[in-house]
Protein backbone atom coordinates (compact mmCIF):
# COMPACT_ATOMS: atom_id res chain seq x y z
CA UNK A 1 0.00 0.00 0.00
CA UNK A 2 1.56 3.55 -1.37
CA UNK A 3 0.81 6.48 0.93
CA UNK A 4 0.86 10.11 0.00
CA UNK A 5 4.28 10.89 1.55
CA UNK A 6 5.33 14.20 3.57
CA UNK A 7 8.15 14.07 0.80
CA UNK A 8 5.76 14.54 -1.43
CA UNK A 9 4.43 17.96 -0.62
CA UNK A 10 5.81 21.25 -0.92
CA UNK A 11 6.25 22.44 2.85
CA UNK A 12 8.41 25.20 2.72
CA UNK A 13 7.74 27.62 5.39
CA UNK A 14 3.71 26.11 6.16
CA UNK A 15 2.05 25.88 8.88
CA UNK A 16 2.00 21.98 9.55
CA UNK A 17 -0.07 20.19 11.87
CA UNK A 18 1.79 17.01 12.91
CA UNK A 19 -1.21 14.69 14.31
CA UNK A 20 1.40 12.69 16.67
CA UNK A 21 1.02 9.59 19.20
CA UNK A 22 2.00 11.08 22.49
CA UNK A 23 0.18 8.70 24.26
CA UNK A 24 3.70 6.94 26.39
CA UNK A 25 3.25 4.83 29.83
CA UNK A 26 3.83 6.99 33.03
CA UNK A 27 4.98 5.31 36.33
CA UNK A 28 3.97 5.75 39.68
CA UNK A 29 5.50 9.17 40.32
CA UNK A 30 4.03 10.34 37.11
CA UNK A 31 7.27 10.13 35.25
CA UNK A 32 7.52 8.91 31.72
CA UNK A 33 8.14 5.07 31.48
CA UNK A 34 8.89 4.75 27.96
CA UNK A 35 9.52 7.69 25.12
CA UNK A 36 9.61 4.96 22.07
CA UNK A 37 6.34 7.16 21.01
CA UNK A 38 8.52 10.24 21.28
CA UNK A 39 11.02 9.45 20.17
CA UNK A 40 9.38 7.84 17.06
CA UNK A 41 8.06 11.25 15.93
CA UNK A 42 10.90 13.14 15.94
CA UNK A 43 12.62 12.50 12.18
CA UNK A 44 9.13 13.86 10.95
CA UNK A 45 9.28 16.82 13.38
CA UNK A 46 12.63 17.64 12.06
CA UNK A 47 11.73 17.05 8.91
CA UNK A 48 9.17 20.11 8.82
CA UNK A 49 11.59 22.43 10.91
CA UNK A 50 14.09 21.72 7.84
CA UNK A 51 11.42 23.33 5.68
CA UNK A 52 11.37 26.01 8.13
CA UNK A 53 7.68 25.29 8.37
CA UNK A 54 5.98 26.35 11.94
CA UNK A 55 5.28 23.02 13.87
CA UNK A 56 2.25 22.83 15.48
CA UNK A 57 1.95 18.96 17.35
CA UNK A 58 -1.46 17.42 18.33
CA UNK A 59 -1.70 14.07 20.31
CA UNK A 60 -3.87 12.71 23.19
CA UNK A 61 -2.80 11.21 26.75
CA UNK A 62 -4.71 8.73 28.94
CA UNK A 63 -8.66 8.83 29.20
CA UNK A 64 -9.50 12.34 30.71
CA UNK A 65 -12.43 11.63 29.12
CA UNK A 66 -13.66 14.83 27.63
CA UNK A 67 -12.73 17.41 30.17
CA UNK A 68 -9.58 19.02 31.55
CA UNK A 69 -7.70 16.82 33.64
CA UNK A 70 -4.29 17.71 34.98
CA UNK A 71 -3.14 14.41 35.32
CA UNK A 72 -3.28 14.08 31.74
CA UNK A 73 -1.58 17.79 30.71
CA UNK A 74 1.32 17.62 28.13
CA UNK A 75 3.17 19.34 30.34
CA UNK A 76 5.55 16.06 30.62
CA UNK A 77 5.79 15.12 26.47
CA UNK A 78 6.55 19.28 26.30
CA UNK A 79 9.98 18.86 28.63
CA UNK A 80 10.95 15.65 27.24
CA UNK A 81 9.88 16.88 23.18
CA UNK A 82 12.38 19.84 24.50
CA UNK A 83 14.94 17.69 25.64
CA UNK A 84 15.11 15.88 22.22
CA UNK A 85 14.51 18.70 19.84
CA UNK A 86 17.04 21.14 21.70
CA UNK A 87 14.34 24.09 21.41
CA UNK A 88 11.58 25.81 23.11
CA UNK A 89 8.65 24.09 22.87
CA UNK A 90 5.31 26.44 23.76
CA UNK A 91 2.65 24.92 24.91
CA UNK A 92 -0.84 25.65 24.82
CA UNK A 93 -2.98 25.91 27.77
CA UNK A 94 -6.21 24.54 25.52
CA UNK A 95 -6.76 22.62 22.33
CA UNK A 96 -9.15 24.54 20.28
CA UNK A 97 -9.79 27.18 22.86
CA UNK A 98 -8.45 31.15 22.74
CA UNK A 99 -5.11 30.12 23.74
CA UNK A 100 -4.60 27.36 21.35
CA UNK A 101 -5.43 29.35 17.81
CA UNK A 102 -3.92 32.56 19.31
CA UNK A 103 -0.73 30.71 19.26
CA UNK A 104 -1.41 28.71 16.49
CA UNK A 105 -2.21 32.02 14.09
CA UNK A 106 1.03 33.93 15.85
CA UNK A 107 3.33 30.78 14.85
CA UNK A 108 6.34 31.21 12.95
CA UNK A 109 8.94 29.18 11.01
CA UNK A 110 11.25 26.93 13.19
CA UNK A 111 8.73 27.56 16.52
CA UNK A 112 6.95 24.68 17.93
CA UNK A 113 3.59 24.58 19.37
CA UNK A 114 2.15 21.86 21.38
CA UNK A 115 -1.58 22.16 21.76
CA UNK A 116 -2.92 20.21 25.18
CA UNK A 117 -4.56 17.01 25.44
CA UNK A 118 -6.72 16.42 22.41
CA UNK A 119 -9.02 14.08 24.77
CA UNK A 120 -9.94 17.30 26.88
CA UNK A 121 -12.40 17.87 24.67
CA UNK A 122 -14.85 15.21 23.72
CA UNK A 123 -15.48 16.13 19.94
CA UNK A 124 -11.88 14.14 19.49
CA UNK A 125 -13.47 10.33 20.33
CA UNK A 126 -17.17 11.38 18.83
CA UNK A 127 -15.34 12.66 15.47
CA UNK A 128 -16.71 15.56 15.71
CA UNK A 129 -16.99 17.74 12.41
CA UNK A 130 -16.85 21.31 14.31
CA UNK A 131 -14.28 20.55 16.24
CA UNK A 132 -11.93 18.66 13.50
CA UNK A 133 -12.58 21.87 11.42
CA UNK A 134 -11.12 24.10 14.20
CA UNK A 135 -7.92 21.93 14.36
CA UNK A 136 -7.58 22.05 10.64
CA UNK A 137 -8.16 25.61 10.77
CA UNK A 138 -4.67 26.02 12.23
CA UNK A 139 -2.68 24.97 9.68
CA UNK A 140 -2.05 24.35 6.13
CA UNK A 141 -0.63 20.88 5.99
CA UNK A 142 -2.11 18.09 7.97
CA UNK A 143 0.62 15.39 8.65
CA UNK A 144 -0.92 11.86 10.78
CA UNK A 145 2.16 10.47 12.33
CA UNK A 146 -0.01 8.82 15.01
CA UNK A 147 0.22 5.41 13.65
CA UNK A 148 -1.20 4.22 16.88
CA UNK A 149 -4.35 5.64 16.45
CA UNK A 150 -4.94 5.05 13.09
CA UNK A 151 -7.67 2.35 13.70
CA UNK A 152 -9.51 5.19 15.25
CA UNK A 153 -11.79 7.48 13.38
CA UNK A 154 -11.49 10.53 15.64
CA UNK A 155 -11.32 14.17 14.79
CA UNK A 156 -7.66 14.91 14.40
CA UNK A 157 -6.91 11.49 12.49
CA UNK A 158 -9.81 11.15 10.17
CA UNK A 159 -12.55 14.22 10.69
CA UNK A 160 -9.55 16.57 9.92
CA UNK A 161 -8.73 14.91 6.57
CA UNK A 162 -11.61 16.26 4.97
CA UNK A 163 -10.53 19.89 5.69
CA UNK A 164 -7.46 19.33 3.17
CA UNK A 165 -6.74 18.57 -0.26
CA UNK A 166 -4.76 15.83 -1.55
CA UNK A 167 -1.71 18.49 -2.35
CA UNK A 168 -1.98 19.53 1.58
CA UNK A 169 -2.07 15.59 3.70
CA UNK A 170 0.06 12.98 3.83
CA UNK A 171 1.57 10.18 5.80
CA UNK A 172 4.66 11.31 8.37
CA UNK A 173 7.76 8.91 8.05
CA UNK A 174 6.71 6.62 11.25
CA UNK A 175 3.00 6.22 9.61
CA UNK A 176 4.75 4.90 6.66
CA UNK A 177 7.06 2.82 7.98
CA UNK A 178 4.54 0.69 10.20
CA UNK A 179 2.25 0.73 7.41
CA UNK A 180 5.65 -0.73 5.02
CA UNK A 181 6.97 -3.04 7.23
CA UNK A 182 3.24 -5.24 7.70
CA UNK A 183 2.64 -4.74 4.32
CA UNK A 184 5.84 -6.22 3.24
CA UNK A 185 5.09 -9.22 6.13
CA UNK A 186 1.13 -9.97 4.76
CA UNK A 187 2.45 -9.75 1.18
CA UNK A 188 5.59 -10.99 0.63
CA UNK A 189 7.65 -12.39 3.52
CA UNK A 190 10.73 -14.05 3.47
CA UNK A 191 9.99 -17.70 4.21
CA UNK A 192 10.01 -19.45 6.13
CA UNK A 193 7.36 -16.96 8.08
CA UNK A 194 6.34 -17.65 11.25
CA UNK A 195 3.62 -15.88 13.44
CA UNK A 196 4.12 -16.10 17.92
CA UNK A 197 0.96 -15.38 19.40
CA UNK A 198 -0.16 -15.04 22.50
CA UNK A 199 -2.05 -12.76 24.96
CA UNK A 200 -4.96 -14.13 26.86
CA UNK A 201 -7.75 -14.90 24.97
CA UNK A 202 -8.62 -16.19 21.45
CA UNK A 203 -11.48 -13.69 21.27
CA UNK A 204 -8.80 -11.01 21.19
CA UNK A 205 -6.93 -12.19 17.96
CA UNK A 206 -9.10 -14.65 16.32
CA UNK A 207 -9.32 -12.32 13.21
CA UNK A 208 -5.92 -12.01 13.26
CA UNK A 209 -5.15 -15.50 13.83
CA UNK A 210 -7.54 -16.27 10.53
CA UNK A 211 -5.78 -13.86 8.38
CA UNK A 212 -2.68 -15.06 9.40
CA UNK A 213 -3.31 -18.95 8.43
CA UNK A 214 -3.25 -18.45 4.77
CA UNK A 215 0.43 -16.80 4.83
CA UNK A 216 2.34 -17.79 7.24
CA UNK A 217 4.55 -20.80 7.51
CA UNK A 218 4.16 -22.07 11.24
CA UNK A 219 2.35 -20.95 13.93
CA UNK A 220 3.36 -21.36 17.20
CA UNK A 221 0.72 -20.39 20.47
CA UNK A 222 0.93 -19.44 24.10
CA UNK A 223 -0.09 -17.65 26.63
CA UNK A 224 -3.40 -17.85 28.26
CA UNK A 225 -5.06 -18.45 24.61
CA UNK A 226 -3.64 -21.94 24.33
CA UNK A 227 -5.39 -23.37 27.17
CA UNK A 228 -8.70 -23.00 24.76
CA UNK A 229 -6.94 -25.13 21.71
CA UNK A 230 -5.48 -27.43 24.71
CA UNK A 231 -9.25 -28.05 25.99
CA UNK A 232 -10.34 -28.68 22.66
CA UNK A 233 -7.64 -30.98 21.75
CA UNK A 234 -9.66 -32.97 25.06
CA UNK A 235 -6.45 -31.98 27.77
CA UNK A 236 -7.31 -31.27 31.12
CA UNK A 237 -6.45 -27.67 31.80
CA UNK A 238 -7.83 -27.66 35.31
CA UNK A 239 -8.58 -23.98 36.40
CA UNK A 240 -6.29 -22.06 33.43
CA UNK A 241 -8.02 -19.35 31.34
CA UNK A 242 -10.31 -21.02 28.76
CA UNK A 243 -13.03 -19.38 25.96
CA UNK A 244 -15.74 -22.04 26.13
CA UNK A 245 -17.88 -20.49 23.63
CA UNK A 246 -14.74 -20.40 21.58
CA UNK A 247 -14.20 -23.89 21.50
CA UNK A 248 -15.48 -24.86 18.31
CA UNK A 249 -13.82 -21.60 16.63
CA UNK A 250 -10.43 -23.06 17.85
CA UNK A 251 -10.89 -26.34 16.41
CA UNK A 252 -11.96 -24.67 12.71
CA UNK A 253 -8.36 -22.98 13.27
CA UNK A 254 -6.58 -26.26 13.65
CA UNK A 255 -8.46 -27.38 10.93
CA UNK A 256 -7.58 -24.90 8.64
CA UNK A 257 -4.19 -25.02 9.70
CA UNK A 258 -3.70 -28.31 8.59
CA UNK A 259 -5.97 -27.26 5.07
CA UNK A 260 -3.27 -24.96 4.79
CA UNK A 261 -0.35 -27.08 5.50
CA UNK A 262 0.20 -24.68 8.23
CA UNK A 263 2.31 -26.02 11.08
CA UNK A 264 0.99 -25.58 14.10
CA UNK A 265 2.14 -25.46 17.53
CA UNK A 266 0.66 -25.49 21.33
CA UNK A 267 2.51 -25.40 24.49
CA UNK A 268 3.31 -29.54 25.46
CA UNK A 269 4.16 -28.12 28.95
CA UNK A 270 3.70 -25.17 31.13
CA UNK A 271 3.70 -23.10 34.44
CA UNK A 272 0.77 -23.94 36.52
CA UNK A 273 0.31 -22.52 39.76
CA UNK A 274 -2.74 -22.88 42.60
CA UNK A 275 -4.07 -19.11 42.04
CA UNK A 276 -3.44 -16.04 40.08
CA UNK A 277 -0.51 -14.58 41.90
CA UNK A 278 3.10 -13.47 41.73
CA UNK A 279 3.60 -15.42 45.12
CA UNK A 280 1.89 -18.05 44.61
CA UNK A 281 3.41 -21.97 44.97
CA UNK A 282 3.91 -23.31 40.66
CA UNK A 283 5.53 -25.72 39.24
CA UNK A 284 6.50 -27.18 35.38
CA UNK A 285 4.13 -29.55 34.23
CA UNK A 286 3.47 -31.54 30.74
CA UNK A 287 -0.32 -30.48 29.37
CA UNK A 288 -1.15 -33.68 29.93
CA UNK A 289 -0.75 -33.50 33.73
CA UNK A 290 -2.31 -30.45 34.95
CA UNK A 291 -4.06 -30.96 38.33
CA UNK A 292 -7.99 -29.66 38.60
CA UNK A 293 -7.31 -26.57 40.01
CA UNK A 294 -4.20 -25.19 39.30
CA UNK A 295 -3.79 -22.72 36.21
CA UNK A 296 -1.55 -22.28 33.44
CA UNK A 297 0.21 -19.38 33.33
CA UNK A 298 3.56 -19.42 31.04
CA UNK A 299 4.72 -22.29 28.46
CA UNK A 300 7.17 -24.50 30.35
CA UNK A 301 11.06 -25.32 29.50
CA UNK A 302 10.67 -27.99 27.12
CA UNK A 303 7.83 -25.54 25.13
CA UNK A 304 10.59 -22.89 24.94
CA UNK A 305 13.17 -25.70 23.85
CA UNK A 306 10.59 -26.73 20.58
CA UNK A 307 9.49 -23.25 20.56
CA UNK A 308 13.59 -22.49 19.49
CA UNK A 309 13.88 -25.29 17.38
CA UNK A 310 10.85 -24.41 15.18
CA UNK A 311 12.54 -21.01 14.83
CA UNK A 312 15.54 -22.40 13.69
CA UNK A 313 15.29 -21.97 9.98
CA UNK A 314 12.85 -19.20 9.47
CA UNK A 315 13.59 -15.99 7.88
CA UNK A 316 10.74 -14.00 9.09
CA UNK A 317 9.10 -14.05 12.77
CA UNK A 318 5.95 -11.73 13.57
CA UNK A 319 5.31 -11.51 17.11
CA UNK A 320 1.99 -10.69 18.78
CA UNK A 321 1.27 -11.22 22.59
CA UNK A 322 3.48 -12.89 25.26
CA UNK A 323 3.47 -16.25 26.00
CA UNK A 324 2.96 -16.16 29.68
CA UNK A 325 1.79 -13.20 32.46
CA UNK A 326 4.97 -11.46 31.98
CA UNK A 327 4.50 -9.14 34.25
CA UNK A 328 5.00 -11.24 37.22
CA UNK A 329 8.72 -12.93 37.72
CA UNK A 330 7.30 -16.00 37.97
CA UNK A 331 5.65 -16.58 35.20
CA UNK A 332 7.89 -13.86 33.00
CA UNK A 333 10.65 -16.61 31.84
CA UNK A 334 9.00 -18.25 28.58
CA UNK A 335 8.11 -15.46 27.04
CA UNK A 336 11.84 -14.33 27.94
CA UNK A 337 13.52 -17.14 26.87
CA UNK A 338 11.86 -16.48 23.63
CA UNK A 339 12.56 -13.21 23.02
CA UNK A 340 16.07 -13.47 23.40
CA UNK A 341 16.13 -16.28 21.25
CA UNK A 342 14.03 -14.50 18.01
CA UNK A 343 16.13 -10.95 19.28
CA UNK A 344 19.46 -13.16 18.34
CA UNK A 345 18.30 -14.33 15.20
CA UNK A 346 19.14 -13.18 11.93
CA UNK A 347 15.08 -13.77 11.00
CA UNK A 348 13.16 -10.58 10.37
CA UNK A 349 11.72 -9.85 13.49
CA UNK A 350 8.52 -7.71 13.78
CA UNK A 351 7.18 -6.76 17.25
CA UNK A 352 3.26 -6.17 17.53
CA UNK A 353 3.13 -3.17 19.69
CA UNK A 354 1.35 -3.22 23.47
CA UNK A 355 2.02 -6.01 25.65
CA UNK A 356 4.77 -7.48 23.56
CA UNK A 357 6.66 -4.80 22.77
CA UNK A 358 6.36 -3.46 26.79
CA UNK A 359 7.70 -7.27 27.50
CA UNK A 360 11.24 -6.72 24.92
CA UNK A 361 11.71 -3.25 26.21
CA UNK A 362 11.89 -4.27 29.81
CA UNK A 363 14.30 -7.15 28.56
CA UNK A 364 16.19 -4.38 26.85
CA UNK A 365 16.14 -6.41 23.48
CA UNK A 366 14.49 -3.21 21.49
CA UNK A 367 17.87 -2.32 20.08
CA UNK A 368 17.63 -6.46 18.70
CA UNK A 369 14.46 -6.58 16.86
CA UNK A 370 14.11 -5.57 13.32
CA UNK A 371 11.12 -3.63 14.00
CA UNK A 372 8.85 -3.04 17.29
CA UNK A 373 5.89 -1.65 16.10
CA UNK A 374 4.64 1.58 18.00
CA UNK A 375 0.86 0.54 17.77
CA UNK A 376 -0.77 -2.57 19.83
CA UNK A 377 -4.19 -2.77 18.25
CA UNK A 378 -3.70 -0.48 15.09
CA UNK A 379 -0.76 -3.42 14.23
CA UNK A 380 -3.53 -5.87 14.84
CA UNK A 381 -5.77 -4.36 12.71
CA UNK A 382 -3.86 -4.49 9.88
CA UNK A 383 -2.97 -8.11 10.34
CA UNK A 384 -6.99 -8.53 10.79
CA UNK A 385 -7.08 -7.36 7.36
CA UNK A 386 -8.76 -4.06 8.18
CA UNK A 387 -8.17 -0.72 6.40
CA UNK A 388 -7.27 1.68 8.74
CA UNK A 389 -9.52 4.92 9.52
CA UNK A 390 -6.87 7.27 9.62
CA UNK A 391 -5.01 5.54 6.68
CA UNK A 392 -7.53 5.40 4.32
CA UNK A 393 -7.56 9.31 3.24
CA UNK A 394 -3.60 8.79 2.69
CA UNK A 395 -3.96 5.72 -0.04
CA UNK A 396 -2.79 6.10 -3.26
CA UNK A 397 -4.56 3.93 -4.30
CA UNK A 398 -7.81 1.76 -2.84
CA UNK A 399 -6.67 -1.73 -2.29
CA UNK A 400 -5.33 -2.68 1.16
CA UNK A 401 -2.09 -3.38 2.46
P1 LIG B 1 -3.48 -9.48 25.17
O1 LIG B 1 -3.88 -8.12 25.62
O2 LIG B 1 -4.60 -10.36 24.75
O3 LIG B 1 -2.31 -9.48 24.22
O4 LIG B 1 -2.96 -10.22 26.48
C1 LIG B 1 -1.86 -9.79 27.21
C2 LIG B 1 -2.06 -10.29 28.60
O5 LIG B 1 -2.19 -11.69 28.59
C3 LIG B 1 -0.91 -9.99 29.54
O6 LIG B 1 -1.33 -9.04 30.46
C4 LIG B 1 -0.61 -11.31 30.19
O7 LIG B 1 -0.47 -11.22 31.59
C5 LIG B 1 -1.84 -12.14 29.87
N1 LIG B 1 -1.57 -13.58 29.85
C6 LIG B 1 -0.60 -14.22 29.17
N2 LIG B 1 -0.63 -15.54 29.45
C7 LIG B 1 -1.63 -15.75 30.31
C8 LIG B 1 -2.14 -16.91 30.97
N3 LIG B 1 -1.61 -18.12 30.77
N4 LIG B 1 -3.19 -16.74 31.79
C9 LIG B 1 -3.73 -15.52 32.01
N5 LIG B 1 -3.28 -14.38 31.41
C10 LIG B 1 -2.25 -14.50 30.58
Amino acid sequence: MELFSIKDLDLTEKKVFIRCDFNIPMDEYGNIADDRRIRAAISTIRYCLDQDCAVILASHLGRPEGKCDLKYSMKPIQKRLHTLLKQEIILASDVIGEDALKKAHDLNPHEVLLLENLRYESGEIKNDKEFAKKLASMAEIYINDAFGVSHRAHASVEGITHYFDKEHQAAGFLLQKEIKFFGTLMKKPSRPFVAIVGGSKVSGKLEALMNLLPRVDKMLIGGGMAFTFLKKLGYNIGASLVEDELLEEAGRIMDEAKKLGVKFYLPVDVIIAERFDAEAVSKAVTVQEIPDGWMGLDIGPATVRLYREVLNNVQTVLWNGPMGVYEMERFARGSSKLAHYVADSYATTVVGGGDTADLIQRLGLDDEMTFISTGGGASLELIEGKTLPGVKPLMKTKEGL
